[in-house]
């Protein structure tokens, strides 16, 4: 077994919220509780989101609250050239493809072939830069995708090692990415027809957080992501984009999300308020509440060493 290296990885968009603590709570206990590392990751990939100055004030929320990385903290403005090098490697491989298309080309094509706009969430990329469809015909390319359409053994990149030593014939015809959280059991999702070519260089110049992620996550020798349930649908994207860059994948546990008044969950977006963290150990105490644990008197040293111990315990009980 690889050591244990979990993360955090806040985007800083604003500081950290009752949500996000919840997440950086979960990364931090499950690392402390499996003996393993802690490390911290600014995801600023998206640079017109960022709030100037956010990252400084959520490194200093997370020391408020005892949460200490086990190495200096990397900011992902910074490490452009490791994204390029891996697209570069896809493109080399034939899995990216240039695309020419504005999101008004995508609606139209979408129209033209009778698929309704969906209300919510992406429009699901139709192909039309395909290579095999005839790439940019002669338009100047826009973004780079993914092409999902490349077969994928569904199984452990070890594994697949281990059977091409063997001379073993790896059969693959499921286009479905299956995957298992270690809270939410069992995922499926078929990429292609459910997401489409995804984009990895975006039409402004930026790499999208589908591939930083990835690249990070083993570049940082990540083995254990623990982060919030928002973001288990991004899981299969990522879990194809290691394939495709033969690159291992890690353990996967989605926490519970922090719903607003209104229900919806907690984000910056919706104007979370920002942690009042003149009392610690009250934002600890909720954060811990959404995953199940018990409430803790303090001080917060404390609290997070009785929260470590109870963690694994917990987490069988509760398919953490
Ligand atoms: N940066 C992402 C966010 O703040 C989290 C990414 C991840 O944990 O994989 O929502």
């Amino acid at each position: 077994m690889p050591p244990y290296i979990g993360r955090f990885a806040p985007s800083p968009t604003g500081p950290l919220h009752a949500g996000s603590l919840v997440a950086a709570l979960a990364s931090w206990l499950d690392a402390r509780a499996h003996g393993g590392q802690w490390l911290v990751r600014i995801e600023d990939v998206d640079t017109p989101r960022c709030v100037p100055g956010t990252d400084l004030t959520i490194l200093q929320q997370l020391a408020t609250c005892g949460l200490h990385p086990d190495a200096p903290p990397v900011w992902q403005s910074q490490r452009t050239a490791l994204y390029q090098q891996a697209l570069d490697q896809l493109v080399i491989s034939g899995l990216a493809y240039p695309c020419a298309c504005s999101r008004k080309d995508i609606e139209t094509a979408l129209q033209a072939a009778g698929i309704e706009k969906p209300r919510h969430g992406e429009l699901i990329y139709p192909g039309t830069c395909r290579p095999e469809r005839g790439g940019l015909h002669g338009k100047a390319a826009r973004a780079w995708r993914l092409h999902t359409g490349f077969s994928v053994p569904n199984m452990p990149l070890a594994r697949i090692q281990i059977a091409q030593a063997a001379t073993e014939t790896i059969a693959n015809s499921d286009p479905v990415v299956h995957w298992s959280d270690r809270r939410l059991g069992a995922q499926a999702q078929d990429v292609a027809a459910e997401v489409g070519d995804f984009v990895l260089l975006r039409a402004d110049g930026l790499f999208a957080y589908q591939l930083a992620v990835v690249v990070d996550d083993t570049a940082q020798g990540i083995t254990h992501v623990v982060r919030g349930e928002d973001l288990t649908d991004n899981t299969a994207r990522q879990i194809l984009l290691q394939r495709a860059l033969c690159l291992p994948t890690p353990s996967y546990l989605h926490t519970p999300l922090v719903l607003g008044a209104n229900g919806e969950k907690l984000s910056k977006q919706n104007g979370a308020a920002a942690l009042d963290l003149s009392a610690p150990l009250v934002a600890l105490n909720q954060a811990a509440h959404t995953l199940g644990l018990p409430q803790q008197v303090g001080p917060v040293q404390d609290a997070l060493s009785g929260w470590t111990g109870l963690w694994l315990a917990q987490a069988a009980m509760r398919r953490l």
